[in-house]
């Protein structure tokens, strides 16, 4: 029989993570070694405080404050410290040493992706990443491998599980945002300072991660319009919900063609409204889902936890069995394609549909005198359905409006609404939401 070689692996980070990705290591080793043909050997675990309390009992010995000692001796680095510095410099200096590297570290690729991508290319190691997009569900693989020979048009990710999580309580329970986000923070599903989930930034990492490998071109985090849902408010959930809608955030990317007839991609967060039939619409509490349309798979949808350190080391041994194979094997490795060279569009070229709240006088011609500025603004109404309230106290009448219209561009919508709000009859315009899926 022949001996099996040993890969050394260097763990950086021993945290949510990192600490179920050396228990699975430790405890699979044998399977891992059949998988990939190699003793799977956790050389040493860097992390800041050694005598931390950890989630899972391992040797002492393995752990060390000396990162850079450990990545020089490596074949292999998981990186899961997060953040942007150290990780930075401790990914580039394993990939200069030619180790192959693993990590789960959206902020720092969405920052700095393509200077990474291009030094592990030009090193022939692989710097791969499953776990940095919506936890434990595999798609960055089924996007670069699986739909390699067909052409993505479009891709829809519910992928921040805190806000999918605070939108389905405001949602489910009528619960204001503050409320419904002080919930996730009791049960563990945000972070005391939600800032990187409720702003829609780390979903704007993700997108730019999803939008690169769908279009063949290297997008960074400057190409991502970035809105998150700490505006959206009960009110909004519920007229939502009542016109058959479900209002999630998404990380969207798709192909278009600008008004100049120039293709391009748009990459963009924001809170959408979608039919409550739509597959996303589905995803309820923290889970996370990404919705594909391909010119011949046509649509296809992942389903699963997005978050969680076990969850997310399934994702990272998925990688890191891949990288130790293509060692074994002498293949070449797994190398972006990015032959695509799309333009990012800014948000002015996006055309969908959107959704309008209006609070307005109650007298006659109003509804007739708002249609017609839609009118004069090129922008269609799909649908309009007005609501009379009574305040007791002065017994005045107000009535409000909602508009769902059909697609129109960004700036028409913009020019529509600053029209409208200098209409006398109008007290306020109380949500402006775009609508997908219809
Ligand atoms: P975490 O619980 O905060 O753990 C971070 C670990 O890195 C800790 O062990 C810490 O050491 C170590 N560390 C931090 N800075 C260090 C430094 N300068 N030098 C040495 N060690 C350092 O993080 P996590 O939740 O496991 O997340 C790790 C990565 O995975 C992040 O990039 C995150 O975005 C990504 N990710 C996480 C999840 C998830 O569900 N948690 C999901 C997907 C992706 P000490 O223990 O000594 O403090």
């Amino acid at each position: 029989m022949t001996e099996l070689r040993t890969l050394k692996v260097a763990l950086l980070g021993c945290g949510n993570v990192g600490a179920q990705v050396a228990r699975i290591l430790m405890d699979d080793a044998d399977t891992l070694a059949s998988r990939t043909g190699a003793h799977l050997q956790l050389a040493g675990i860097a992390v800041r405080n050694i005598d931390a309390e950890r989630e899972v009992d391992l040797p002492r010995d393995l752990f060390t404050t000396d990162a850079e000692t450990l990545v020089k001796d490596a074949d292999l680095v998981i990186e899961l410290m997060g953040g942007l510095e150290p990780a930075r410099s401790l990914i580039l200096a394993a990939i200069q040493n030619g180790a192959s590297v693993v990590t789960g570290n959206k902020a720092l690729l969405a920052a700095d992706g393509p200077a990474l991508y291009e030094e592990a290319d030009k090193a022939g190691v692989e710097l791969s990443y499953e776990a940095a997009v919506a936890g434990a569900i595999p798609i960055l693989r089924p996007i670069r491998d699986s739909l390699s020979g067909d052409r993505i048009t479009r891709v829809l990710g519910i992928v921040n599980g805190t806000t999918n999580f605070i939108l389905d309580q405001m949602d489910s329970t009528g619960a204001q945002f503050a409320d419904a986000l002080a919930e996730a923070q009791r049960l563990g599903y945000a972070e005391a300072d939600p800032t990187a989930d409720v702003e829609g930034l780390d979903a704007a990492a993700k997108a730019a991660i999803l939008a690169s490998l769908s279009f063949h071109t290297r997008f960074d985090l400057a190409n991502v319009h970035c809105e998150g849902i700490t505006g959206v408010s009960a009110a909004d959930i519920a007229a939502a919900k009542e016109a058959g809608f479900v209002i999630k955030l998404l990380a969207i990317a798709e192909q278009l063609t600008d008004a100049d007839g120039d293709d391009g991609v748009s990459v963009r967060v924001h809170p959408t409204l979608l039919p409550r039939e739509h597959p996303l619409a589905a995803v309820r509490g923290a889970f996370n889902a990404v919705f594909i349309e391909a010119e011949n798979a046509g649509e296809l949808m992942f389903y699963g936890q997005g978050a969680g350190g076990t969850p997310t080391a399934s994702a990272v041994l998925g990688d890191l069995v891949s990288a130790a194979r293509r060692i074994v094997l002498g293949g070449p490795g797994r190398i972006e394609s990015t032959t695509g060279h799309v333009p990012a569009f800014p948000i002015d070229a996006v055309t969908t549909s959107y959704y309008i709240g209006l609070d307005v006088a109650d007298q006659p011609g109003v509804l007739a005198r708002i249609a017609q500025l839609f009118a004069e603004h090129g922008v269609s109404i799909e649908i309009m359905r007005q609501t009379i309230h009574r305040d007791a106290d002065s017994n005045v009448e107000s009535a409000e409006l909602r508009i769902v219209t059909h697609r129109a561009s960004e700036a028409a919508l913009a020019a529509t609404v600053k029209a409208v709000k200098g209409l006398d009859v109008i007290n306020s315009v109380t949500s402006v939401l775009r609508v997908e899926g219809v």
